[in-house]
């Protein structure tokens, strides 16, 4: 397929709503191990939320504005980060997505959530999920690949963005707060990208 119309990321956002509602026992606990166990409430809230802003949402750019907003309208650091996030892609996406601007979407969000959390990669945050996944589509786009192949590169590159977190120290968020305690613990907010990314190939 050489683009995804909205009905291909409507598909990929619910199948990411669903399979993070699966998880959310197991994103608490990583949040309760590294930081304050609130991680699987907020991202309930959220996602409840964007299922009924999605109702009625057809086109690629309106699916992520109804993500967006819902998690701006959550609490938790997360709720922002990822609306702020969500948002680049639905700025992005005024067209059916591609690999092109699946590049450039996944780029400019990766870099308003470091401006917003001044997180680098490292730092055991969604971040260092978010920046090797916006490479991995960025080098994709730059050999002309199509999106199903792009975002199969991207979901690998975060995951094993999200893997790495596990041996970090925390430098940002609450995890930062518990030092020794949050080694051995998989950043919840990466895991969350990871699974963002994977849910775009069925
Ligand atoms: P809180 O710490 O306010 O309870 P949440 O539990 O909602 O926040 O979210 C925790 C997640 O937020 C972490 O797993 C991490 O990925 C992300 N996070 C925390 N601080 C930052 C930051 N400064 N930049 C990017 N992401 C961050
Ligand atoms: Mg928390």
């Amino acid at each position: 397929m050489d683009a995804f119309g909205g009905a291909e990321v409507r598909a990929w956002i619910d199948r990411f709503i669903a399979n993070v509602l699966d998880r959310t026992g197991e994103l608490t606990e990583l949040d309760r191990r590294a930081g304050d166990g609130d991680y699987g409430t907020n991202l309930r809230s959220a996602l409840g939320r964007a299922r009924v802003n999605l109702e009625g949402a057809e086109d690629p750019a309106a699916v992520f504005t109804a993500v967006s907003e819902a998690f701006l309208n959550t609490g938790g650091t997360s709720g922002p980060l990822f609306g702020m996030w969500f948002r680049e892609f639905a700025k992005a996406f005024t067209e059916p997505v591609n690999g092109t601007n699946l590049a450039t979407a996944a780029g400019n969000a990766a870099a308003v959530v470091q401006r917003l959390g001044k997180a680098e990669v490292g730092h055991k945050t969604m971040v260092d999920a978010m920046v090797p996944a916006a490479q991995a589509l960025r080098a994709a786009a730059e050999r002309n690949a199509g999106p199903d192949q792009a975002l199969h590169e991207a979901a690998a590159a975060a995951r094993t963005g999200a893997e790495s977190t596990e041996q970090l120290l925390a430098r940002r968020g609450r995890a930062s707060y518990v030092g020794e305690h949050a080694r051995g613990v998989m950043d919840p907010g990466a895991l969350t990208v990871a699974m963002f990314f994977a849910a775009a190939n069925g």
